[in-house]
C-alpha cells in the first residue's frame, strides 16, 4: 500500500485526493501496548468537510444513476485489495486499538466478506410489484437512495463498523463521509486506501478525521447530509439523534450494551465457561455485545464458578502481537481509567472481587493499558456494576433461584442489545426467547458477535430501533417511491 508509514501521518481523502486539514494540525493515536505512537491523523475542521460533503454532493449526482451491478463491481474491488493487504490492516490494528492479531485478522476477514456481501446486493431486487386496484395499471415500489450519508464509527471494531456502514451506502447509491474514531484513525485511513485504490469516482468516498465534537457533531448537522449514521456510546448518540431529528434528517444510532448470559441448572458447563471466556472478555471485554452480566442459578452456582476461575488463570494477557497472547490492554489510557473506575465502584458497593481487579506487574507490559481479567461475586442489580456499560474484562456474577428471576434481573438494565441462554429445555429456551428484552437472542451460544447477514441492532436505550447490516441495511440506507402508472 502507500501509506505514509514512514512519516507516520495520515491524511484526509477529500474529492479522491489525500490531503491535510486547513488547520494544519494533527492527532495522535497511541498504542496501548506500549504507549507509542501508532501515527497521527488530521485535525480537520469544519471547513474540511463541508469541502468533503460538497464531493459527496456532486459525486452522488451521477453515482446514484450507475447500476447497482456497476456499484457492486467496485465494492468486489475493493474487497480483493483488502483481502490483499489483510496481515498489514490487521497489524495495525492490533498496534493502534490493541486486540489480539488474531482478532484483528478475523476482523479484517469479515470487512472482506461485508464488502462482498454488498457487491452482490447490487444485483438484488429494488423493490416489488404491488397490484393496483385497478386491473390495467401498474403499481410499484422503487428504493432510491438518500444522498450523502454521514457515518460516525467507534475504535472496538475499526475495520467492521466503518465497512458494514460504507458498503451498503455506497452499493444503493449514496456518497459517503466517514468520520472514523480518533484512537483508530490510522486503521481507518488503510481500509480508505482500499476504496480509493479500488477506483471509485472522486468524491463518493471521503475521510474526513477530527474531533467528535467538531466533525462528528458536524457531519449530523450539515444540511446537506441526508443520513447519519452512527455507532459509539449513549451519550454522544443521543446528541447526534437530536441533532439529526431536529433538521429532518435520517439517522441511526447503535450504542451501549450490558448484556446478561444466563445460566440455567441444566447448562452445559463448559460450554458456558467457553462462552462467558469468549463472550465476556475477549477484544478485552470492548465489544458492545460482550457479556458483563454473568447470572447463574444457584444449582451450578457454586460449580460454575469453580470452573469458570479456573479457566480465567489461564488467560494470558500480553501484547496482541505476541502469538501466545489471549487478551490484549484496553484500548486507550481513557478506557484504561473507566475500568478502574468501575472496578473501585465495584468494591465500593460491596461486590466481592474473586479475581483480578489490577494490572499484570511485569516491566514489558507496565508500559500498556493493561487490566487482568476481573470477575465480581455477589453483585446484585442496583449496583453500579450491573448497571452500567464498563467495555473492559469485568465479569459480574449474580446468583438467581429461577429462570423467571434470572430473565427479570436480565431485563432490569437501560440496554437491549443481546443476550444469551445456556440450557437444554427447550421450553426455557422458548420462554427466554419470548420474555428477554434484546435485538440479539442467543441459545447455548456467547453475547457477541452477529452474521453479517442478518438484522444487527439492540432494543430500548442500545439503539435507535433500526437495525443494521444484511437485508435490514436497505430500510436505512434508501427510500421508497411508489409508482403508479395509469394503465
Ligand atoms: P464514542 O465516544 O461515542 O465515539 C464514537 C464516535 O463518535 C467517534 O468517532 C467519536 O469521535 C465521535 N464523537 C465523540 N464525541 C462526539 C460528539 N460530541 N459529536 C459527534 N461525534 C462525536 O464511542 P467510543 O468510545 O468510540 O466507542 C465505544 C462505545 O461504542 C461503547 O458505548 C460501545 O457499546 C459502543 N458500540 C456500539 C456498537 C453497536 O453496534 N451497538 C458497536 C460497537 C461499539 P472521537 O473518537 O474523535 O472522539
Ligand atoms: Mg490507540
Amino acid at each position: 500500500m502507500t501509506t505514509k508509514s514512514q512519516t507516520k501521518t495520515y491524511l484526509n481523502y477529500i474529492n479522491g485526493s489525500w490531503q491535510a486539514a486547513s488547520s494544519e494540525e494533527t492527532l495522535v493515536s497511541i498504542n496501548p501496548a506500549n504507549r507509542e505512537v501508532s501515527g497521527y491523523v488530521q485535525r480537520s475542521t469544519r471547513e474540511d468537510l463541508n469541502e468533503a460533503v460538497q464531493a459527496a454532493k456532486e459525486a452522488q449526482k451521477t453515482w446514484g444513476k450507475r447500476s447497482g451491478a456497476e456499484r457492486g463491481n467496485l465494492l468486489y474491488k475493493a474487497a480483493d485489495i483488502l483481502e490483499k493487504n489483510l496481515d498489514e490492516v490487521a497489524e495495525t490494528m492490533t498496534r493502534e486499538m490493541g486486540k489480539t492479531l488474531l482478532e484483528a485478522k478475523g476482523e479484517t476477514s469479515r470487512g472482506v466478506a461485508i464488502l462482498r456481501y454488498y457487491a452482490g446486493e447490487g444485483m438484488r431486487k429494488m423493490g416489488d410489484v404491488i397490484p393496483a386496484s385497478d386491473g390495467s395499471s401498474l403499481q410499484f415500489s422503487k428504493r432510491v437512495p438518500l444522498g450523502v450519508v454521514g457515518a460516525i464509527t467507534p475504535w472496538n471494531f475499526p475495520v467492521a463498523i466503518p465497512i458494514w456502514k460504507v458498503a451498503p451506502a455506497l452499493v444503493y447509491g449514496n456518497t459517503v463521509v466517514l468520520k472514523p474514531a480518533t484512537d483508530a484513525g490510522v486503521t481507518a485511513a488503510k481500509v480508505i486506501e482500499c476504496f480509493a485504490q479500488a477506483g471509485f469516482p472522486i468524491g463518493v468516498v471521503n475521510l474526513v478525521t477530527g474531533s467528535g465534537s467538531v466533525i462528528g457533531q458536524g457531519l449530523a448537522e450539515h444540511k446537506d447530509v441526508a443520513a447519519v449514521t452512527f455507532t459509539g456510546s449513549n451519550k454522544v448518540g443521543k446528541q447526534i439523534g437530536q441533532t439529526a431529528a431536529a433538521r429532518g434528517a435520517k439517522y441511526q444510532l447503535e450504542m451501549g450494551g450490558k448484556n446478561p448470559i444466563i445460566i440455567a441448572n441444566d447448562a452445559d458447563l463448559d460450554e458456558a465457561v467457553a462462552a462467558v471466556l469468549s463472550g465476556g472478555l475477549r477484544s478485552t471485554g470492548q465489544k458492545c455485545t460482550c457479556s458483563s452480566r454473568v447470572i447463574v442459578q444457584n444449582g451450578v452456582y457454586k460449580e460454575f464458578k469453580e470452573r469458570l476461575l479456573a479457566a480465567i488463570k489461564k488467560i494470558k494477557v500480553g501484547n496482541g502481537l505476541d502469538d501466545d497472547t489471549w487478551m490484549g490492554p484496553c484500548a486507550s489510557e481513557e478506557q484504561y481509567n473507566t475500568v478502574k473506575y468501575y472496578i473501585q465502584k465495584g468494591i465500593e458497593e460491596g461486590a466481592e472481587l474473586l479475581i483480578g481487579g489490577d494490572s499484570p506487574q511485569s516491566e514489558e507490559l507496565k508500559q500498556g493499558f493493561y487490566m487482568n481479567p476481573t470477575v465480581f461475586d455477589k453483585v446484585t442489580g442496583s449496583m453500579t456494576i450491573a448497571q452500567e456499560e464498563i467495555f473492559g474484562p469485568v465479569l459480574a456474577l449474580m446468583k438467581v433461584e429461577t429462570l423467571e428471576e434470572a430473565i427479570k434481573v436480565a431485563n432490569d438494565v437501560e440496554f437491549g442489545l443481546s443476550a444469551s441462554i445456556f440450557t437444554k429445555d427447550i421450553g426455557k429456551m422458548l420462554t427466554f426467547i419470548d420474555e428477554i428484552d434484546a435485538g440479539l437472542v442467543r441459545v447455548n451460544f456467547e453475547t457477541a458477535g452477529v452474521e453479517l447477514q442478518a438484522p444487527f441492532g439492540g432494543m430500548k436505550a442500545s439503539s435507535s430501533q433500526s437495525r443494521e447490516q444484511g437485508e435490514a441495511a436497505k430500510e436505512f440506507f434508501t427510500t421508497t417511491k411508489t409508482v403508479f402508472i395509469k394503465g
